[in-house]
């Protein structure tokens, strides 16, 4: 008998790293995975849409979120909320799909403690200048916010200790693949095949 829960997957990075791109790239590729859609208080960049990047929210209905418990976790990022919503994660994860939650540290730290078996993955570009380039080439922002991005991403480093990988994002389709392993390996974890290990001790006991 096999478990067949799903793992959660916790994905931050700095700011531009390329969390975003990798995320899609990943459900695109394979069919394993669910990807858990937050609310946030931020307005939404052009192109995007609500329920699909995100689920939009004023902060008198964000802080209703929290009061109603409708959160697994929530942070406030460059002035921003944002969370994730319960009901996706756990109904995800009961029908077998890894959930994929791209958050912030703070978040992230927060669903280790809640989720102590969740998978928290760091992802980072190759060097500062490759995430500033990146962060100007997108155009979505002014340059005021990028240095407020840039200068939170600095801080973000301090709690990488406690994420469990670190994936350097260089070349995309590389670092899709290199992520997809890391996930699946998880799937082995002794953890997740206790029934199975009970059945075969029971057989054994009959021989
Ligand atoms: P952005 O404004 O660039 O879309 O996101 C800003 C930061 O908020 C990113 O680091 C992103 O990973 C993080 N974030 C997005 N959704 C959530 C969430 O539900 N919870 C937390 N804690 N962080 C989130």
């Amino acid at each position: 008998m096999m478990n067949n829960q799903g793992v959660l997957v916790v994905v931050s990075g700095f700011s531009g790293a390329g969390k975003g791109t990798l995320m899609k790239a990943l459900l695109t590729k394979y069919d394993n995975y669910a990807l858990s859609i937050s609310a946030t208080t931020r307005n939404p960049r052009e192109g995007e849409e609500d329920g699909r990047e995100y689920f939009f929210k004023t902060r008198e209905e964000f802080e209703q979120m929290i009061e109603n418990d409708e959160l697994v976790e929530y942070a406030q990022y460059v002035g921003n909320y944002y969370g994730t919503p319960k009901a996706y994660v756990t109904s995800g994860m009961e029908a077998g799909k890894d959930v994929l939650l791209e958050i912030e540290i703070q978040g992230a730290l927060k669903i280790k403690q809640k989720f102590p078996e969740a998978v928290l993955i760091f992802v980072t570009p190759p060097s500062a200048e490759e995430l500033r380039r990146r962060l100007v080439k997108r155009g979505t922002e002014p340059v005021e916010t990028i240095n407020a991005r840039l200068s939170r991403a600095a801080k973000e480093a301090e709690g990488i200790e406690d994420y469990d990988f670190l994936l350097v994002n260089d070349e995309i389709d590389e670092c899709v693949d290199r992520m997809h392993g890391l996930i699946q390996a998880m799937h082995a974890r002794v953890g997740n095949h206790l029934n199975l290990i009970r059945t075969i001790r029971e057989e054994m006991k009959d021989f």
